[in-house]
């Protein structure tokens, strides 16, 4: 087939970027198809990518773009990829718009969907004073009263791991808080308020936060929430190609299963980014989309030599 695609990369954001880059560099014919919903958009900056620290999310990614028009084998297409199948060497993939596309390889970097507590005030501050992650928005908020919607030994992590940006730190258990006793002491000794009152919305103007209200009609200032939030695929793509998928961990509910060459335990199919990740930031989104194009890159060259397959598993020559 002369008009297939080395690779299509389904999304654009930082893993399929960073991976449509390697292809590019490399000369094999590229497609990327992005829907233009990268994770981190509602966020006012990157936190902890380095070189880039703090840079507003949609600059990376127009820079990232910009970057890639300088090779000539790659294309970038907006559009949804809706649905794939495999073949016997490679893979057909449908667009939203119609087309039809065929690809040796196909490496799904397409996110994932944050799924976050349904609590009146999240929305509007999601990724800028209410966040999932202290690394990335902790620095921030830093030396605010801060609270963590949690409870149990998870909230107690979090609420001591919180304490790094801020002397003032309230548990927020939204109920009773289910504390073995080692842990109500922990949060003791580290200063840590534990409230047990039940939550009913979140304040402040804008974005900002500055206040959590309670039903019993008490109030408690705060300027940055940390929720918990469960990852989840946003597709039945990576299903209907055939891919397995890793049990729940602690963030991710059924991130993609990958061995560490980022194939999939499907011959042609590799999964970056937060779609198999257990860990889920944007430079790791970045280094992992590079690996897994760089075994792409090396496992079309073993087959269009007739060399062994490096890593696993690879689909037979076509
Ligand atoms: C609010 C928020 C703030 C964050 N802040 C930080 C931070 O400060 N620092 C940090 O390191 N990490 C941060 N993260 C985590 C980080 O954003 C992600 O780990 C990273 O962006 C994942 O990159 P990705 O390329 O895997 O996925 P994404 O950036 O989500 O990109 C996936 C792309 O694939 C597209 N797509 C999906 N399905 C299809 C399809 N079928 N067809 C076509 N396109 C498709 C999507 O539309 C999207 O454009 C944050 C996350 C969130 C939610």
């Amino acid at each position: 087939m002369e008009d297939r695609w080395n690779c299509i990369v389904v999304g654009a954001g930082a893993a399929g970027l960073s991976a449509a880059l390697v292809l590019g560099r490399a000369r094999q014919r590229t497609l990327v198809v992005d829907a233009g919903g990268q994770s981190n958009r509602a966020a006012h900056g990157i936190g902890g990518l380095l070189g880039h620290d703090a840079r507003p999310p949609s600059e990376l990614y127009a820079a990232g773009r910009d970057e890639l028009a300088a090779y000539p084998t790659v294309e970038l297409r907006s559009g949804e990829v809706l649905r794939g199948e495999r073949l016997d060497a490679g893979f057909v993939l449908d667009l939203a718009d119609g087309s039809r596309e065929v690809a040796q390889r196909v490496l799904l970097a397409t996110g994932m969907d944050y799924r976050y507590p349904a609590l009146a005030g999240v929305e509007e501050r999601w990724g800028r004073s209410v966040f999932h992650c202290p690394f990335c928005h902790g620095w921030e908020v830093r030396d605010q009263p801060l609270g963590v919607l949690d409870r149990g030994a998870a909230g107690t992590h979090r609420a001591l791991l919180l304490r790094l940006w801020s002397d003032d730190v309230t548990l927020l258990a939204d109920g009773p808080a289910e504390l073995e006793v080692e842990d109500a002491e922990r949060l003791r000794a580290a200063g840590v308020t534990v409230d047990e009152r039940r939550v009913s919305a979140l304040l402040g103007p804008g974005d900002a936060l500055t206040t959590v209200a309670f039903t019993d009609g008490g109030e408690r200032p705060c300027g940055g929430l940390l929720v918990p939030v469960t990852l989840h695929q946003r597709s039945a793509l990576a299903e209907q190609l055939g891919a397995t998928f890793a049990g729940p961990g602690p963030v991710a509910a059924d991130a993609i299963e990958v061995d560490p060459t980022f194939h999939t335990s499907v011959p042609g199919l590799s999964a970056a980014g937060d779609a198999s990740a257990q860990m889920p930031s944007v430079p790791g989104a970045i280094a992992a989309g590079h690996s897994a194009a760089a075994m792409i890159v090396g496992g079309l060259m073993a087959e269009a030599r007739g060399l062994a397959p490096v890593g696993t598993p690879q689909p037979s020559a076509a």
